[in-house]
């Protein structure tokens, strides 16, 4: 078991005081934290503060080499950084290997992202120009399915912006975080990224501290909440990144043997604890019965273990609070006598936080797994007749995140993403985010973007200079 340590300022530190991370396979500590609260919460502010009235000034270029760093860090100890991604969050190495190389391919691209000034009039009159100005000081917080991704989806741009952050990682996966911390220590100028680690009681003094600037989070819809109301003191800035319960609609003609397993994974990847998994896959009458046959032939291929172990297509959930809810969830389905393809029959006792793939035969639209985010390998299959029939279904939610839509005439395809109340859709295929697209929800999947250039701009205000060029003065 290793001690982790927090960067503040440039050092690594801790305070004394500890948090137990387990590995969700094995239920065995792997790690400890230090558990902090206002006082190092005030110095990392402070710090940021410090670092600010520098960093502001910085040019695009110099902002761009030190995100490279950070980007080159990752990758250049990936081998280290995903296997102990899995021993705290329990992804399978190939999805943990993913997700590093993925953070550092963000970074990388990010970096190159720039927020170049606007001329809003030139004329004999006046010039007008406006100028994006960074924040400030950031507060980050993120939660524990894809722990890298997330911080280096909220340090890239507030960096790149010219702002600093304070970041949060989640206490179920605080590890790989902050190891990460440690390569890039000198690779950041001090104060200017610092990330602390406490329990959830961390999260609102995050949220309410008076010298921080603009909130950056993604977690539960529930805790977003939270968030908007803290944050409301002061009228910082926030971003809220959601909840989902993404709707996937697949038409008649689409490939049955091609899709299935796309389909599988775009449900079941990461254990389904991805906020834009497929969390309803809404299937066409004409083709419902092979296709639904075809996804549970290929998810009885598909093994449930430990992230470890070569082999392992679905790790466990990543917590015990997600694991009770997920069986839950299941329990709720028997209870109401609906129909499974898979699962929903394995003794879920025993050690690691396991769920077998459970599969659904078309239960009603009611049905607690079809109008709850189950985040977990639990999916309902349903059966549609007419496309306006399944837009209605899938926009009869209170989530907004993302879709997909499976056909061979990517026209209707479009046709229909165009009616889907959610700000991303795709055509067939699923989870492909761009580091140049805006990536955000609508309704309580949040607001506000991350990526691209409408990401940049959140950790910005804007600011108009107009000069009169005929004033009489
Ligand atoms: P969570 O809301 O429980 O926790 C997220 C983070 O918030 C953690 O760091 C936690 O410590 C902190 N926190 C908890 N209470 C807080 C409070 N009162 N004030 C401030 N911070 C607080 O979420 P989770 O269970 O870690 O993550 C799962 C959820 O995240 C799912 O609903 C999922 O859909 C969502 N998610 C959304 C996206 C997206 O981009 N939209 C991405 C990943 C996950």
């Amino acid at each position: 078991m290793t001690d982790y340590k927090n960067l503040i300022d440039g050092k690594m530190v801790d305070n004394g005081q500890w948090l137990e991370v387990l590995n969700p396979a094995t239920e065995q500590v792997v790690g400890r934290v230090p558990s902090c609260g206002k006082e190092e919460l005030d110095s990392a502010v402070a710090a940021a503060r410090r670092a600010f009235t520098q960093w502001k000034k910085t040019t695009a270029e110099e902002r761009q080499q030190v995100v490279q760093g950070i980007a080159a860090a990752i990758k250049e100890n990936a081998d280290e950084l995903y296997r102990l991604l899995t021993s705290e969050q329990g992804k399978p190495h190939a999805q943990a290997q993913q997700e590093i190389y993925g953070a550092a391919g963000l970074a990388a691209a990010q970096s190159t992202l720039t927020l170049d000034d606007v001329i809003n009039q030139d004329d004999d009159t006046r010039l007008s120009r406006t100028r994006r100005v960074p924040v400030g000081v950031v507060g980050g917080i993120v939660p524990w399915n894809f722990p890298i991704m997330m911080a280096i989806q909220k340090i890239v741009p507030a960096l790149v912006a010219g702002c600093t952050i304070v970041l949060k990682p989640s206490p179920f996966t605080p590890l790989t975080t902050l190891r990460v911390a440690e390569l890039i220590k000198d690779v950041v100028p001090a104060g200017t990224v610092n990330i602390i680690t406490g329990e959830d009681t961390l999260g609102p003094l995050i949220t309410e501290h008076p010298d921080i600037d603009k909130i950056t989070f993604t977690g539960s819809t529930a805790t977003g909440k939270k968030i908007m109301e803290g944050a409301s003191g002061d009228l910082k800035r926030i971003t809220l990144e959601l909840g989902g319960n993404d709707a996937s609609i697949v038409l008649p003609d689409a490939d049955v043997e091609k899709v299935a397993e796309q389909l599988f994974w775009s449900s079941f990847s990461n254990a389904g604890q991805v906020c834009i998994a497929a969390k309803r896959i809404y299937i066409h009458e004409d083709i419902y019965d092979d296709l639904s046959k075809a996804i549970a032939d290929y998810a009885k291929t598909v093994v449930v273990g430990d992230g470890s172990q070569q082999g392992t297509g679905v790790g466990p959930i990543q917590n015990k609070k997600q694991y009770e809810r997920v069986l839950d969830l299941i329990q709720d389905a028997k209870d109401n006598g609906y129909k499974f393809l898979t699962g929903g029959d394995k003794d879920p006792s025993g050690t690691g936080y396991y769920v077998p793939i459970t599969i659904l035969d078309n239960p009603p639209e009611d049905a607690r797994i079809v109008a709850e985010e189950q985040f977990g390998p639990v999916m309902p299959l349903m059966k549609f007749a007419s496309v306006d029939e399944v837009i209605e279904r899938a926009n009869n939610s209170e989530y907004g995140l993302a879709g997909a839509v499976w056909t061979k005439d990517t026209d209707k395809g479009v046709e229909i993403a165009e009616q889907l109340e959610t700000g991303t859709v795709w055509i067939n295929e699923f989870m492909q985010l761009s580091p140049f697209a805006p990536f955000g929800g609508h309704k309580q999947s949040g607001f506000g973007a991350e990526y691209g250039i409408d990401g940049l701009k959140e950790f910005t205000y804007p600011q108009v200079i107009t000069v009169k060029r005929d004033a009489a003065v």
